[in-house]
């Protein structure tokens, strides 16, 4: 399933949008082991382009 991924770290402003589950969670798994902060990541669905009815 597509979506947008959303990384956010608690403890400093560290934040990025990813297109994929595995680049964010290796993206957030960097930084936590590398600064030892704790980060969260949400997923944000993809807005569908507006249709004609
Ligand atoms: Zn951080």
């Amino acid at each position: 399933m597509e979506g947008v991924y959303h990384v956010v770290c608690h403890k400093c402003p560290f934040e990025g949008l990813y297109g994929s589950a595995t680049h964010a969670t290796v993206e957030r798994t960097a930084h936590e082991q590398e600064y030892d902060h704790r980060v969260s990541s949400l997923q944000i669905e993809r807005p569908t382009p507006p249709t004609e009815v």
